[in-house]
């Protein structure tokens, strides 16, 4: 049985999906006005790496992860370039997509867009409305959090701090100043139609409008990164109680936060390392490594040093793999080995232990290196590549006839004493990574 830390009870529990087989899980997806930073892509390849590990176990994993293609941002964003928010909004849309294989996660089943569930979003506030959990003002609809009995029960600890630390101005006519908008008025940019105004929807609204009409119901997991928990999950939480009646899911992961330098990632800082400038120098498997070498909820302090650890990390996992792939070319036998796997299930069923899978891992690449039995050899590299599969890296290699006919040349070479031929081959193999 798999155990996952809920945010919601604040412990560790034994995951039981709501429907026998099936997992239904929900990600925060990207606002798209920019390129994503290597901060940002931690929750894009852990929640790839959930569904394939949750499928794995043979669960029917259906996983959703949303567009935010309207918002403030968008618009200034389209001002700046002088061009429409449609036009700034795909373009991010598709540079998040390719980023997004290139970093070896699949997509989601389905990426819903914002844009697209207006109509929805408008009968959803309507409910709200209608039944006391929301009030109109010049400046927008809000909702009332007053109404919703266990309002904070989320990020409990975060809002305390907030209440103590920061006075919340109450910018607009609000009853309270932590209510927040479900519409909102705005007098610069796009605009839609709805029975209070002219106006966009807020994106808490967003997130739970497309959850509702995704899912119609509880779903098992919602995740995202930590810094959403408070106001932004609270708020989709809070909307689905009063809209529903339930919680939105039975557990809420979230990813740690990644820091660079010990300092938090920001624009304004102008400390931010684009995925598309890091994935022009460095492997993308390097980089999935090393967010796969943490623990999900422990913060990750990304250096260039850290980098350079996993790039050694990486490359003994790829020689390796060329190293027994030229002893048992392409005929293995395609079976695991039962034993690895079993531990495999033991470290990511305690809360996706994955420093634990990568030691596993490396375990193994060193009987990898010391097994001479070729029938034992290919169901430890069958296991091997199965378990990088998992964790999204392809190790893509091309076993080409050149090269197994120059290592079996070697081969030759050396059982019949011919040393001076035997080097010459062998420094062929060594100069192109395969030995
Ligand atoms: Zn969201």
């Amino acid at each position: 049985m798999i155990k996952i830390y809920n945010t919601l009870s604040k412990k560790v529990e034994t995951f039981e999906p709501l429907h026998n087989g099936k997992v239904n899980m929900y990600v925060c997806g990207p606002t798209v006005y920019g390129d994503i930073h290597v901060g940002n892509a931690r929750p894009v390849i852990f929640f790839d790496f959930v569904k394939r590990y949750l499928s794995h176990l043979n669960y029917d994993v259906f996983y959703v992860s949303n567009i935010t293609d309207i918002d403030d941002r968008i618009v200034e964003k389209a001002i700046e370039e002088k061009t429409s928010e449609d036009i700034i909004a795909n373009k991010y849309t598709e540079a998040f997509i390719n980023i997004t294989k290139s970093i070896g996660s699949k997509l989601p089943d389905k990426m819903p867009k914002a844009t697209h569930y207006i109509s929805d979003m408008v009968r959803y506030i309507e409910k709200l409305l209608k039944d006391g959990y929301a009030y109109v003002k010049d400046s927008g609809v809000y909702f009332r959090i007053s109404k919703v009995k266990d309002y904070g029960k989320l990020s409990g600890q975060i809002l305390e701090n907030l209440e103590e630390n920061i006075r919340i101005d109450n910018e607009d006519d609000k009853e309270n100043s932590k209510d927040f908008a479900l519409w909102k008025k705005v007098d610069e940019g796009v605009e839609f139609e709805s029975p209070f105004g002219k106006g966009r929807p807020g994106w808490h609204t967003e997130c739970a409008v497309m959850n509702h009409e995704i899912f119609n119901g509880e779903i098992d997991i919602h995740g995202g990164g930590a810094d959403l928990i408070f106001p932004h999950h609270e708020n989709e939480i809070a909307q689905t109680v009063a809209h529903s009646d339930h919680h939105l899911a039975k557990y809420w992961m979230h990813v740690a936060r990644l820091n660079i330098e010990n300092v938090k990632m920001s624009k304004s800082l102008g400390n931010t390392v684009l995925v598309k400038d890091l994935i022009n120098e460095t492997n993308p498997n390097v980089f999935r490594l090393l967010i796969l070498g943490h623990q999900y909820r422990q913060p990750i302090n990304y250096t260039r040093d850290l980098l350079d650890q996993y790039e050694k990390q990486y490359q003994k996992l790829e020689s390796t793999a060329k190293r027994v792939l030229l002893q048992i070319k392409d005929n293995y036998k395609k079976e695991l080995d039962i034993t690895i796997i079993k531990n495999v299930e033991d470290v990511l069923n305690d809360d996706f232990n994955t420093p634990n899978l990568i030691t596993i891992l490396q375990d193994l690449t060193k009987e990898l290196n010391k097994e001479t039995d070729l029938e034992k050899l290919g169901v430890l590299y069958y296991t091997f590549t199965y378990i990088l599969d998992m964790m999204g890296i392809d190790l893509n290699i091309n076993l080409t006839h050149e090269i197994l006919d120059t290592y079996e040349k070697w081969q030759v070479a050396r059982s019949n004493k011919d040393f001076a031929s035997a080097d010459v081959l062998r420094k062929k193999l060594i100069d192109q990574g395969w030995l």
